[in-house]
């Protein structure tokens, strides 16, 4: 990267909600769409691509809500095709549409592939040069800003470059504001974008140009990348590379690489911070779980599991780090596993809001355990609030606040006609020395289990009324002693403020589900503001 290119900026367009919301399961409510908008509105992106209006009524509907939200930093983008072979640019369903949209700027996407004009669309390369003409010239009398997107225009010069590159010369003329080569097919890479791309910027040179690529080689950062050294300085892709097929370019990627490694100027550095809780809750809008490996983003991004590794991190974060995650709101995890050493486990332990002393005696006590236990087939990865009792607990720091005296689950199968039913059994001795001992029913014997726990437990702890159970996992762990497999159940629960994770192992799939359930009780009791049961958590005491 040469120095001039130090101090220049790149205008960031978003497509999610007309790309990305194109990908398979993605699916944005009018409201989502809102919120997606007003999360990138914060995060400095320059435009959004808000839909097709064209498409279908509804789409119509974001355009005109929209307008009743105030955005700081991005204006809103229409996107449609030029006018149909056969009507009159007036007359064009689409493009009036477009003008309906109310918005600045609009995009239009024509055929720059020879291919695709005579193939697809069926008529000639000089017809498809006059639905360009006339199409940029008709939004341009109605004083819109418009950005060409010359739809597989790297296929098209493959092909033809001579007419892929008159696509481009006969927009310019007509009035276009912006070319945006689109690798529409995603087939393309790093070298070819470039080259390529070159040549458009030596064919009409100044002429403000962008990249639109899609994933399908997995290169569409990369493309996106090779296309800005070779001059286009303005890029447009997705929250999380969401898209058809593979996928478009990942902004989450794009933005960071753009401005932290190559040092142009794309969104404040506060902005930049935002990109972490951005990518996670469009995520969330777009019911789509979050890829912990993704990079930047990603709750692994910056987790390091080898004591010894993250004893380094813990010392001087740049020698096993790339950036600093608080550059894009994430954070530095360390995991506990196997190999980890006693930095490892304080490092692990602060993040979980508990200190502990480098030379405190009980921290040797608290490696074995951790370290027995994940013989036994525990992972507490996934599982910080297990992993936090068991600390408080080991460390002396905390005294459960009931105790299990028995407990039993069975499953009833009465007759053919019904289905069987679960009924579990529980006794628990509380705080004030009395027995709660219940009987319930549920869907399966951990539901029965749950419910019964719940009945003895609620009226002595009402606080406890508010905990959902909200996903449940179970895995059955390769045999380790040769005859006997063993389970690992991960619960996830949460209340109205917070999410929380528990596991329990056990070669009995009921034991290691009621551990993890009492873990979660436990957990939530330990969190409830004026809890009596635990010791201070920073060892005070
Ligand atoms: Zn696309």
């Amino acid at each position: 990267m040469n120095n001039e290119n130090r101090v220049l900026s790149i205008e960031i367009y978003d497509t999610t909600l007309r790309d990305g919301a194109q990908g398979p399961g993605i699916k944005f409510s009018v409201d989502d769409q809102l919120r997606v908008i007003q999360a990138l509105d914060e995060l400095g992106v320059h435009y959004i691509e808000a839909g097709q209006p064209a498409s279908n009524p509804k789409a119509e509907q974001i355009f005109v809500k929209v307008k009743g939200i105030k955005l700081n930093n991005s204006k809103i983008v229409a996107f449609g095709s030029t006018r149909h072979p056969r009507v009159k640019v007036g007359e064009d369903p689409n493009l009036n549409s477009l003008l309906r949209a109310e918005t600045e700027i609009v995009t239009i996407f024509a055929k720059s592939s020879s291919l695709h004009v005579e193939e697809v669309l069926g008529i000639s390369l000089d017809e498809n040069l006059k639905l360009i003409e006339d199409s940029v010239t008709y939004l341009k009398q109605h004083n819109k800003k418009v950005f060409f997107d010359a739809e597989h225009f790297f296929d098209g010069f493959d092909l033809n470059p001579e007419y892929a590159l008159k696509t481009l010369k006969v927009a310019i003329d007509s009035g276009v504001d912006l070319l945006v080569l689109c690798d529409t097919n995603g087939g393309h890479l790093p070298h070819q974008v470039e080259e390529i791309t070159r040549r458009v910027a030596k064919a009409y040179p100044n002429f403000p140009l962008g990249i639109h690529t899609h994933n399908d080689t997995g290169c569409a950062v990369a493309n996106s990348i090779s296309a800005v050294i070779a001059g286009a300085r303005h890029v447009q892709g997705t929250i999380n590379g969401y898209g058809e097929r593979t996928g478009n370019a990942n902004l989450c990627t794009l933005i960071p690489n753009l401005q932290l490694k190559m040092g142009f100027r794309v969104i404040s550095p506060e902005q930049m911070k935002k990109l972490t809780y951005v990518s996670h809750l469009v995520a969330e809008l777009a019911n789509v779980a979050p890829r912990d490996w993704d990079p930047y983003v990603g709750k692994d991004a910056f987790t390091h599991k080898a004591g010894m590794h993250a004893d380094a991190v813990r010392k001087t974060k740049i020698s096993y780090e790339h950036v600093d995650p608080f550059l894009v709101g994430n954070t530095t995890h360390i995991t506990v596993s196997e190999l980890a050493g006693r930095a490892n486990l304080i490092q692990k332990a602060q993040e979980l809001g508990i200190v502990l002393e480098k030379d405190n005696p009980q921290l040797k006590k608290l490696l074995q355990k951790i370290k027995q236990l994940e013989h036994e087939g525990y992972e507490f990865e996934g599982a910080d609030a297990s992993l936090e009792l068991l600390i408080l607990k080991t460390m002396g720091m905390y005294k459960p606040p009931f105790h299990v005296v028995s407990f039993h689950s069975r499953v009833n199968q009465w007759a053919m006609d019904r289905s069987a039913e679960s009924e579990a059994t529980v006794k628990i001795l509380l705080p004030d020395n009395t027995f709660a001992h219940t009987v319930a029913e549920g869907n399966g014997p951990v539901d029965a289990l749950n419910n019964a726990l719940r009945k003895a437990l609620e009226p002595y702890f009402p606080q406890l009324k508010s905990v959902h159970l909200d996903d449940y996992k179970v895995r059955i762990l390769d045999a380790q002693k040769a005859t006997k497999a063993v389970t690992r159940v991960l619960i996830e629960s949460s209340d109205e403020t917070r999410q929380w994770c528990t596991v329990g192992v056990s070669e009995n799939i009921i034991t290691a589900s009621f551990n993890a359930l009492i873990d979660s009780i436990e957990y939530k009791l330990l969190k409830c503001p004026g809890n009596v049961f635990s010791k201070s958590s920073k060892g005070e005491d």
